[in-house]
């Protein structure tokens, strides 16, 4: 299969290169062996991820979903219960791992049009003391929302599930995959968000650009268990200060430009919203993600689309079940793409024409 390269691709931020900078730190950067706690790339970003989330240690992970559930097994045991939302990252989309590998049971709740679970049914959901029950330990956020049209939920948010969650002694991890985004979205400090949580999770190979891993944030205690499970889970990487490299330049330098994504989706939902037979609300445009429906009565298949696009544009966007489909802008999309892809899709969607959308 020939390279897609990630200024033509829209499925996802999870797409993206290194970027030329990345390249070049990579190839220099100091290496050691970081299960001995020797790689000084791996314990420089460690410390400064640390140090912009606002907690006191850091671990280097291979994946988001490692970092998930790495935090799940570190504040609970088996036959321990978790709160989180039904459309969370990690009861959808996570193999199941916290109950598979952390013997852990989920209580998923409902959410509202941003993901957020109301903080009453939390608080409802928390189990007596009974042996007949689970014993309900940690409550899973997401921030920002990625099943909620990225969705950036706000700080007071945060601080009303952490009242709930202190009073009756459970943990909070927050799935933070794209905090970076959120906090852009709202213009703040992440660390308002994260000081009101146990653990908080971050991918640095979405829009941050790395190639691969994310990082895992919490106490010293909490990290110095994280690290055992993350050997568990084989997880240790030895001469990772090559990845570490990359991952510095991105919680550098890549958090400060995310707002350019975000005025690149904004711009291509109101280019969409004009194309008679798309269904799409511009004003759920919170950070770097489209959603869009086919209307039920235009005459194009989504998978139609999609195709269409990649064979004749050389575009890739993602399908999301149903009618729904996603476009998600990133560091290697540019403005002139966003046009192309708007402007293709008006033309394809004029090649299927439908009565009452001519
Ligand atoms: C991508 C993502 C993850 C998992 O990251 P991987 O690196 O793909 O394992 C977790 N949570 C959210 C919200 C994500 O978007």
């Amino acid at each position: 299969m020939a390279t897609i390269h990630p200024s033509t691709d829209f499925r996802s931020d999870t797409v993206t290169w290194p970027t030329p900078a990345m390249v070049e730190a990579m190839a220099t950067a100091e290496l050691g062996d970081d299960v001995y706690g020797e790689d000084p790339t791996v314990n420089e970003l460690e410390t400064l991820a640390a140090s912009l989330l606002g907690k006191a240690a850091g671990l280097f992970v291979t994946s988001g979903t490692q970092g998930n559930l790495i935090a799940a097994l570190t504040h609970a045991q088996r036959g321990d219960e978790a709160i989180l939302g039904e459309d969370a990252h990690t009861f959808c989309w996570e193999a199941g791992g916290i109950a598979v590998l952390g013997g852990i049971t989920t209580r998923p709740l409902p959410t509202d049009s941003r993901g957020r679970m109301a903080v009453d049914q939390i608080k409802a959901a928390i189990r007596s003391d009974n042996p007949h029950l689970p014993h309900s330990r940690l409550v899973l956020l997401e921030n920002s929302s990625g099943g909620n049209h990225g969705a950036a939920i706000e700080p007071e948010y945060f601080a009303a599930v952490s009242a709930v969650a202190q009073a009756h002694d459970l943990k909070i991890h927050l799935d933070g995959a794209r905090l970076f985004n959120a906090a852009t979205a709202l213009g703040i400090d992440p660390t308002a968000i994260t000081t009101q949580v146990d653990s908080v999770s971050i991918c640095l190979s979405k829009g941050l650009c790395a190639p691969v891993g994310s990082m895992l944030l919490g106490s010293e205690e909490f990290i110095h268990q994280a690290r055992r499970h993350r050997k568990l889970l084989g997880g240790g990487m030895r001469q990772a200060g090559g990845l570490a490299a990359a991952g510095i330049i991105a919680l550098k330098t890549m958090t400060q430009r995310l707002q350019a994504d975000h005025d690149n989706a904004l711009a291509l939902a109101l280019g969409l919203a004009t194309i008679p037979g798309i269904k799409l609300d511009p004003q759920v445009v919170e950070t770097n993600m489209v959603f869009f429906d086919l209307e039920n009565d235009l005459n194009l298949a989504p998978e139609q689309l999609i195709k269409t696009l990649k064979i004749d544009y050389g575009l890739y966007i993602g399908g999301y079940g149903d009618r729904t489909l996603r476009a998600v802008t990133h560091y290697w999309i540019e403005p002139s793409q966003v046009d192309r892809l708007v402007e293709a899709i008006r033309a394809i969607v004029a090649l299927h024409p439908t009565p009452g959308y001519t």
